[in-house]
């Protein structure tokens, strides 16, 4: 218990994404004061959300969408009464957003958008957002004007660290936070709310939690760093979800830039010239690398799995495809490193070249030595793929995207890396928002929405992330509102 309080609200929220703001209006608007702790720099805030495809859902009616949650879940389920909640409070995001003065549109029309059409109550999907156009941050900025036009205070730059328990009731009272190198106490008397998002910077969790992935890299947040998990470990919270995450794809990261780059390429709607295939240690492929995943699943004996990334792994490519333009789509349109980092790639790619992020030969053998690969290995797979080219037919993984042959040289390789949207996993929490132990107590004063512990356990329909944001949100901030202040 700190000798004194430095700052003081009714309800302390953790983080200003889309659930913190859910949470943080919701509680406001029943009358608590409330403020917000953000670790980024003001400009560098909204998390996830500011850099997201800007869609949410909104299910169309609460029957079909339990029934499509539990098939989400599959053999991982999760109990009713949270599955309950979540197709309740998803019915009603566009009426709360356009109580507030928002302006829900639908972007894709079913069947356009449901990510496993076959699952029941699948036609209960319906992807929004808000305003007449559908472009990068646009519905951030409804959700971020909310919270700025009421008295909220924003504390930016003021990472939530610890949380302050009382020894012998356990309730939580507060946060401890930075500022610069200053530790404030925040009394929080009546709740906090963890909307901190995940884990998807810190790769001790990501190597002990992910499946399959000695290291993985986001094209989200770079603050995300499972913050909200160790807080709420260290007062007793249970943990759910840690192996279930919006990835992987394969992507470039280079220790300049934060985030990593998606490759044109690789994208299963993008179609170039030239030869390309993508391969692992031992120089073979593995994989249909333009497949469509979803969310980084595919299809194994009848189940969803996490697409296999052996690390490292190269994208062995040609002249032709070297030439036919820039190998990443700088164009501001989602992800951290196209809106925030702004990195200026080069038409030509010739920058990423003399950088060296581009590796070149003049051979297939002498570009695999230059990038540790063995030179017969690595001429035995595009010979190999070169021949399901001329067949017209791959053999090995049924890929019929840019079947074009691995042909013009000097050739050239690109390590990737997996890369994520962002992690499910945190502290398990119940239907009323509350972070519970392992016996399934929940920890007093203590609330959860969004990312951080999301309710997807195994497979995950786009746009659902943002819709469990703000109906999470919304049930964590009514209930925090609700709570009898402890002085
Ligand atoms: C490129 C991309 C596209 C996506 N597209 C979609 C989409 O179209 N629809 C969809 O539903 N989902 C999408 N997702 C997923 C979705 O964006 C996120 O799951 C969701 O926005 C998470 O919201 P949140 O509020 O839980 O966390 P965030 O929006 O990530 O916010 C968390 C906030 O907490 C802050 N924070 C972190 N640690 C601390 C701390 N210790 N103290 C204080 N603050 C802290 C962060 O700086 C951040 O501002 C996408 C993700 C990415 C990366």
């Amino acid at each position: 218990m700190p000798l004194s309080w430095d700052v003081e609200a009714d309800v302390v929220v953790v983080g200003f994404g889309a659930a913190g703001v859910a949470a943080a209006v919701t509680a406001h608007d029943l009358g608590a004061k409330v403020i917000i702790l953000e670790k980024a720099p003001e400009g560098q805030h909204g998390g996830n959300t500011s850099v997201a495809g800007q869609g949410y859902l909104n299910t169309s009616s609460v029957e079909p969408a339990v029934a499509y949650l539990k098939a989400l879940c599959g053999p991982f389920a999760v109990p009713d009464a949270m599955t309950q909640a979540w197709a309740e409070e998803m019915c009603e995001n566009n009426a709360w957003l356009a109580g507030l003065g928002g302006d829900p549109q639908e972007h894709q029309h079913p069947p356009v958008g449901i990510e496993f059409p076959d699952l029941p109550g699948a036609d209960c999907v319906h992807k929004f957002h808000d305003g007449p156009t559908y472009g990068y941050s646009l519905t951030w900025k409804r959700f971020e004007s909310l919270v700025l036009q009421r008295p909220i205070a924003v504390l930016y730059s003021s990472p939530g660290r610890q949380m302050i328990q009382h020894d012998v009731s356990k309730q939580i009272l507060g946060v401890r936070a930075q500022q610069a190198d200053r530790s404030i106490a925040v009394k929080a008397r009546r709740a906090v709310v963890l909307t901190c998002g995940g884990f998807e910077n810190n790769q001790e969790m990501i190597r002990n939690y992910l499946p399959g992935v000695p290291y993985c890299y986001t094209s989200g947040s770079p603050y995300n760093e499972g913050d909200g998990i160790t807080m709420a470990m260290s007062v007793g919270a249970d943990l759910w979800h840690m192996n279930n995450y919006a990835g992987p794809s394969m992507a470039l990261k280079v220790p300049e830039v934060r985030t990593s780059f998606s490759m044109q390429a690789l994208h299963f709607s993008k179609q170039m010239p030239g030869g390309m295939i993508v391969v692992g240690p031992d120089a073979r492929r593995f994989t249909d690398e333009k497949f469509k995943t979803r969310h980084g699943k595919v299809p194994v004996n009848g189940r969803w799995l996490p697409l296999a990334t052996p690390c490292p792994m190269f994208m062995i490519f040609d002249q032709t495809l070297f030439s036919a333009g820039p190998l990443y789509d700088k164009h501001p349109s989602h992800g951290w490193t196209q809106i925030i980092e702004r990195y200026d790639w080069s038409a030509d790619n010739r920058a990423e070249l003399s950088k060296g992020w581009i590796t070149v030969a003049d051979t297939v053998a002498t570009l695999a030595a230059k990038v540790g690969l063995d030179p017969q290995a690595l001429e035995d797979s595009v010979a190999r793929w070169n021949g399901h080219c001329d067949a017209g037919h791959d053999a090995d993984f049924g890929r019929t995207l840019m079947l074009a042959p691995v042909a013009r040289g000097p050739f050239y390789a690109v390590e990737l890396s997996p890369s994520m949207l962002n992690t499910q996993g945190g502290p398990r929490r119940n239907e009323k928002a509350q972070i519970v132990r392992p016996d399934g107590s929940p920890i007093a004063r203590l609330y959860s929405a969004g990312e951080l512990g999301s309710i997807y356990s195994y497979l995950y329909q786009g746009t659902g992330n943002i819709g469990e944001c703000l109906a999470f949100g919304r049930i964590a901030g009514r209930n925090a509102a609700a709570e009898q202040p402890w002085t």
